[in-house]
Formats: structure tokens, sequence, C-alpha cells
């Protein structure tokens, strides 16, 4: 069981949505209680009354959704709801239950007040995901003995457990599997005062100096996600002890990341190629996504999960029906202004 995190290289790209072997680390930067839990207030505030709630009644928590892009504290939150409930987390992926069979071990094994945490949910088989509906509503598992006219079906009684579901597409989630879930929340972009708070946190942990502005400056340039924060903060902390005295300053900090060439906004050299492609080969969009990924030579999903939450923040890209155009503001970055053709002129004279 668990997630199957397959090895990566050391030369791994910082911005990619996939667990690299160096995020093991994460484990010991993983907030453990709601109260450590760093920014997305709405999200904590609903799940804060919701396990008192279930507390007070000694029942488990309605089954939860959680929904964004990677990176953004799904597993953690999990985590937490098992700790702050006193269940156990069970954890496992959509792509990581193949047969039936799996899903029915993993099941029957909870027990009372325990979370199962399926990670990519969006990517369970739907003949599995059938599965999940009894199990979900009422705790039961339907197992069909034989085949044929003489079939059966004989009903098995699950403990009370809480599914917490993870996917960065909520809208590819069937209808029934949604339906099912009592509490759905959705995980925003953090703010840069926020993600300085868990950089300040983390370099805590990690027992690295580091000033305020130096803890900014690292925040700025983690694109709203705490993982790539974390990410940039040990590298920032490398260099730090490599080439200047140990302590993490803004100078250092900005030194430390321009060698990994991520601009002061957070972009890298992926963010770039993308959007310099919409303008240099398609007049700046729109452009479909899957011409995009070809053109960029990543996959689709990577660009639309990983990419696009950021540049869309920002207000570098916007989404047509017709395809991906690249803004204003994204031209102006990219100090090509003069190359802006977005905008429709209207004659004055009619
Ligand atoms: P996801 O499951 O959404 O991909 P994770 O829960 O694995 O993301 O979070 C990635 C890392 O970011 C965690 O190890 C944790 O250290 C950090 N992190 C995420 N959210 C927060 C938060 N709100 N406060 C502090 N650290 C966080």
């Amino acid at each position: 069981m668990g997630i199957d995190y397959t090895d990566e290289m050391e030369n791994t790209p910082i911005i990619t949505g996939s667990f690299l072997q160096e995020d093991a680390a994460e484990k010991s930067l993983r907030p453990r209680f709601l109260s450590d839990y760093i920014g997305q207030e709405k999200v904590k505030n609903n799940l804060a009354v919701y396990i008192e709630a279930a507390k007070k009644r000694a029942e488990p928590l309605d089954h939860v959704l959680l929904y964004g892009p990677p990176g953004l504290g799904k597993t953690t939150l999990a985590g937490i709801i098992a700790n702050e409930m006193g269940g156990n987390l069970r954890i496992t992926s959509g792509p990581a239950i193949e047969k039936a069979g799996d899903l029915a071990a993993l099941l029957t094994n909870l027990s009372m007040g325990d979370i199962l945490f399926v990670d990519e949910i969006h990517r369970l088989n739907r003949s599995i995901e059938e599965i999940l509906y009894p199990a979900m509503e009422d705790y039961a598992l339907d197992i069909i003995i034989g085949k044929g006219p003489s079939a059966n079906s004989i009903r098995i009684d699950l403990q009370g457990f809480t599914l917490i579901g993870a996917t960065t597409r909520a809208g590819q989630l069937s209808a029934p599997l949604r339906e099912r879930f009592g509490v759905t929340l959705k995980l925003d972009l953090y703010s840069p005062e926020h993600l300085q708070q868990i950089v300040v946190r983390s370099a805590r942990i990690m027992e690295v100096e580091i000033d305020p502005e130096g803890a900014m400056e690292i925040a700025s340039r983690s694109r709203g996600t705490p993982r790539i924060a974390n990410r940039l903060l040990r590298r920032v902390r490398d260099y730090a002890q490599v080439c200047a005295s140990g302590v993490i300053t803004r100078k250092v900090a900005d030194e430390a990341l321009r060698m990994l060439d991520i601009d002061e906004i957070g972009l890298d050299a992926t963010d770039r190629n993308m959007l310099m492609s919409i303008i240099r080969n398609y007049g700046g969009g729109p452009v479909g996504i899957d011409t995009l990924a070809a053109t960029v030579g990543e996959e689709a999903v990577t660009l639309e999960d990983v990419y696009e939450p950021y540049l869309l923040q920002l207000g570098y890209l916007s989404r047509t029906p017709r395809g991906r155009c690249v803004t204003r503001l994204a031209y102006e970055h990219l100090g090509l202004e003069a190359d802006y053709q977005g905008q429709i002129s209207i004659p004055l004279d009619g």
C-alpha cells in the first residue's frame, strides 16, 4: 500500500507537480495539527467546525473531497484530520488501486474512525469506484459471489471510516462519486505572506538561519505553492552554506534563485518557453493545450495542473473556448511590449 513514488533523478526540475525523492524530507516539515497549518483560512475554519461536531457526536467525520493544484497541502490536511480525530491514516492513490480486491482489502482493514486518503481519486477505475458507493454511504461492501443466474450478492459491514479524496481536477470526478462527499473544499494558491510564514517555519525545523526578507524572497518566487517553497528553501540553504555565511538573506536568496534560473516572480524556463511559444508560433494565441504541449515538449496535464494555475493567477495567460492566449502583462514581463497585438483598435472616425 502507499503511494508508489518512483525514483527521481537529481536534476529534475523544481517546478514539477510530482513528488521528488528530496521531498521525502517533507515529512518532518508537515504540520501535524490545524493550528500549525498556515493559510487556507476558509478551509481550516470549515474543517475545525466539522471535526468538533463529529467528535461531539462520537461519529466519523463526513467524507471530504479536497481539490486544488499539486503541493498545496492536501496530503498534509488528511494527516491533520487523522490526528485531530484520533484515527489512523491509510494512504493510497487512484492509479495504485488496480483490482476490486485491492480496494476491498483496504476497506475491510480499516478500524472505526480511520481515515482512508485516496490521492488522484479522479484516476480511479469506474468499476472500482462503484465499490466505494455503498462503502461511503452505508459503510458496507457488496460482494458478488458466482456468475450468471446463480450469482449471489452478500453484504459485509465495514467500520465507520472517513474517505478523503484528493484531486487536481474536481470536474473529472464522476457525478455519483462527487455527490457522496459530504464536504468539498477547494485549496487556493497561497499568498506570499503565508508562504513567508511557511518558509520561516520550515527553516526553523531545518535549523537554518534566515531573515524575514530572505524568507519573503523565497516566498514570492514559489508560485503560491508550499512544496515549491520548501524545495527552494533547501536549494537556497545549500547555496548559503557553500557560497555565503550560511545565513539566508534577501541577497543570498536572490543569487541562489537566479542560479536556478527562477526569475523574480517565480517563473522558470518552462513557463517562459510556454509563453514564448504562444507568442512566437501562434501570434499570442489562441492555441489548444495539446498543440501547445507538443510544441514545448511537456505533457498537456503537466501544463494544465502545474504551470497554468500560477500563470492564470498572475493574469499572464487567459483561457478562451478556442485555446490559451498570452496577455499584455506577460508580454511586458518578457520585455516584448512592442509585439503585443491583442488589443483591437477601433478607428475613431468609425
Ligand atoms: P499535496 O498533497 O496537495 O500535493 P502536500 O500535503 O504533500 O501537498 O504538501 C506539500 C508540502 O508542503 C508538505 O510537506 C508541507 O511541508 C508543506 N505544506 C503544505 N501546506 C502547508 C501549510 N498550510 N502550512 C505549512 N506547510 C504546508
